[in-house]
């Protein structure tokens, strides 16, 4: 059984506890870098990725989280979690963990209609992905190795390079679990490549 990390320092944990243990995998809330090791892959949750960030310094784990992404292990990022990922952020000079070849833009989906609910096409997933939209981010441009899973009235809201994955929406919050299970796979996917070596 796999071993999938949820980065617990806020936001939406234990929905995606419960989706990782709904795809077969063993969840492990992950608070520090001790944690870190323990796991095979790690998602991101939604939240506010400021707060998020002021956290993992505190408890020096950036650096941490960059070699996790490094060592090829995978990441998934969810809202807050894909502007983690990202190399870079519309309007800021600086990003976070800084692995995701993408230019990610906050809060781009309006004030007055902060949050939503629509059905997705999901590249090699879903036709029909129910995903709801919190204050969410969106992919405004990619580099070549970045694969464009999903769009939204024409913005990318989900991407995958190699061994990391990043959507705008919160595929936690419905009790849907084909992203999940799709994480997972690439987990199972990225052990069997490091037992074959
Ligand atoms: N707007 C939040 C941020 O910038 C993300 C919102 C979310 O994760 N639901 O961090």
């Amino acid at each position: 059984m796999v071993k999938i990390g949820v980065l617990a320092l806020q936001g939406a944990v234990s929905e995606h506890i419960r989706s990782i243990e709904a795809c077969g995998a063993q969840a492990i809330t992950v608070k520090s870098k001790s944690d870190l090791a323990l796991v095979d892959g790690l998602i991101l949750p939604g939240g506010e990725s400021t707060a998020m960030r002021k956290l993992i310094d505190r408890f020096e784990m950036l650096e941490p989280l960059q070699q996790f992404a490094a060592a090829g292990k995978p990441m998934f990022g969810t809202c807050a979690g894909l502007i983690l990922l990202a190399k870079k952020l519309v309007g800021y000079d600086f990003s976070h963990i800084s692995v995701l070849d993408a230019k990610v833009e906050r809060n781009s989906f309006g004030r007055q209609v902060d949050s939503f609910e629509t059905s997705l096409a999901i590249k090699d997933i879903a036709e029909d992905f129910p995903a709801v939209f919190i204050r969410a981010p969106h992919i405004v441009g990619v580099g070549e190795d970045v694969e464009v899973l999903a769009r939204f009235e024409g913005k990318i809201v989900m991407a995958r390079q190699g061994y990391l994955l990043g959507c705008s929406f919160h595929p936690e919050l419905t009790a849907d679990h084909r992203i999940t299970a799709y994480f997972t796979e690439m987990v199972e996917d990225s052990l069997a490549l490091t037992v074959n070596i």
